[in-house]
């Protein structure tokens, strides 16, 4: 059964690799998951699979948004909830990229929100939510998550990481690495003592609209 979702576990294995070789998850951190649109089923990332070594094989489980394991591997993610409750709440969504990148999750614990300075962070992320400390792989980190995902396509979960959401698995991960570019803006505004920078808001509909 699993391998009917062989074209997007080819594309999640992609992701995977180029996101450990950008740094944005290290050892076995992250998940990643995709679901054909309208579906109650996904594949999701397996417990303890590392990011760079997901082309071996047998790094996915097939699980129903309850959680029932339905084909491939039978230890999936720990934090598959969290792509499970979001899958429930925004049925636009077939891709959900979890990463543990280090210079958004460091300039919110800092207590400054990440600032859309170019046009690619305004138009594909829109606004940033943010969901405080919850254990990793709780209901209730998955809940707020969902809950989060309502009005906001991309946010950082406090100290631990950030969920990208799209309608495919390229603009789930073009969103994931235009909030850690606006983070690592942000930051190197802090260091040159900037906290106001905002984009020209006179362009802020027509770009987001974009
Ligand atoms: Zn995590």
């Amino acid at each position: 059964m699993i391998e009917q979702y062989r074209d997007l576990v080819d594309q999640l294995v992609e992701v995977g690799r180029d996101a450990a070789g950008r740094g944005l998850v290290i050892a076995s951190a992250g998940n990643l998951s995709a679901r054909r649109p309208g579906t109650d089923a996904f594949v999701v990332t397996a417990a303890g699979t590392w990011f760079d070594r997901l082309a071996a094989g047998g790094q996915f489980s097939l699980l129903g948004l309850d959680g029932t394991i339905r084909d491939g591997n039978p230890r999936p993610s720990s934090e598959w909830k969290l792509h499970a409750r979001t899958y429930a709440l925004r049925p636009d969504v077939t891709c959900v990229i979890h990463l543990h990148p280090q210079v958004a999750v460091l300039v919110d614990a800092l207590g400054h929100e990440v600032r859309l300075v170019n046009l690619d962070h305004v138009a594909y992320l829109g606004r940033v939510a943010r969901v405080p400390f919850l254990p990793n792989g709780s209901d209730e980190l998955a809940e707020a998550a969902a809950r989060a995902s309502i009005d906001s396509n991309a946010m950082i979960l406090a100290h631990h990481g950030c969920s990208t959401l799209g309608d495919s698995v390229e603009m789930a991960y073009r969103r994931a690495l235009n909030l850690e570019q606006a983070a690592e803006n942000t930051f190197r505004c802090l260091q040159v003592g900037r906290t106001d920078l905002t984009f020209p808001e006179e362009w802020l509909p027509s770009v987001r609209g974009a």
